[in-house]
């Protein structure tokens, strides 16, 4: 029996189903949220520090072009970048992705971390593990490009466009692909979800410059270069070999790790 009760359950209930539906929505997109840099406007600067050693800059200088063909956002490269002494701790710095280059030791190929308060992104790394990059089959321009492309693509706020291995190359890298040569570049879907991200236009508040912390310091005391410390496990694709982990300090306090493990040294696989 349909009761006067159960239209007002059916009442409160239905918002949250409807909230509920939306992350579904969202990641039909490749966004993995609402995560986004705080600015007052469009086009904004984002400053991208340069931690790479110099085999790795030309792809830096590549990937910054790249991404700054967004209607909505550019990149300035910071050199030297603000951890250019240790890019091997690669720790972060407020208001901008620090980008570094390192021999990392065996396990994954490329790495980014974000720290989020809120929906905003207020700082990020990416990582570039030379273990594999010194080795011939991933020591090559093509897999320079996806991989520098990808680790600076999620601390814009995207996601993967697919993360299979194994099927036809969508031309972004933002996908993964056994064959990177398609792959190296940004594609027009990567620039329109960024649109789509950053639509709107003014937060009042900026976090893409140095901010006071807010965020618990130990969120910056941490060795960010394994799974021990990377927290929960939300998403993991292709038997482990892309990983998303999420690390709650509380208060909206996180930080994100995205991980492509590298080919058989995957977590799952290990
Ligand atoms: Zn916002
Ligand atoms: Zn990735």
């Amino acid at each position: 029996m349909f009761t006067a009760f159960h239209r007002r359950l059916l009442a409160v209930l239905v918002p949250f189903l409807a909230f509920a539906a939306f992350p579904t929505l969202t990641y039909a997109t490749h966004s993995w949220g609402t995560y986004h840099w705080a600015r007052t406007t469009n086009s904004f600067t984002l400053k991208l520090g340069d931690n790479v050693s110099s085999a790795w800059d030309a792809y830096l200088a590549t990937a910054s072009t790249r991404w700054s063909g967004s209607s909505v956002l550019d990149t300035t490269i910071i050199s030297p970048g603000g951890t250019a002494d240790s890019p091997k701790k690669c720790r972060p710095t407020s208001g901008r992705v620090e980008v570094c280059s390192a021999n990392y030791g065996g396990a994954w190929l490329g790495l980014a971390q974000i720290w989020v308060s809120g929906s905003h992104i207020y700082q990020a790394t990416s990582k570039m593990n030379d273990f594999y990059f010194n080795k011939a089959k991933y020591n090559t321009p093509a897999w320079r490009n996806l991989v520098m492309c990808q680790e600076v693509g999620h601390t814009l706020g995207l996601d993967h466009q697919d993360e299979n291995f194994s099927n036809v190359p969508l031309g972004t890298c933002m996908d993964y692909s056994n064959d990177p040569n398609p792959n190296q570049y940004p594609n027009a879907h990567d620039y329109e979800q960024l649109d789509l991200i950053y639509a709107h236009t003014n937060d009042g508040t900026t976090t893409i410059a140095q901010i006071a912390a807010k965020a618990p310091p130990a969120m910056s005391e941490i060795d960010f270069s394994g799974p021990g410390q990377w927290g929960r496990l939300i998403r993991s694709t292709n038997r482990g070999r892309t990983e998303l982990y999420e690390l709650d300090f509380g208060g909206g306090h996180k930080i994100f790790t995205f991980v492509t493990w590298a080919e058989g040294d995957e977590r799952g696989r290990r």
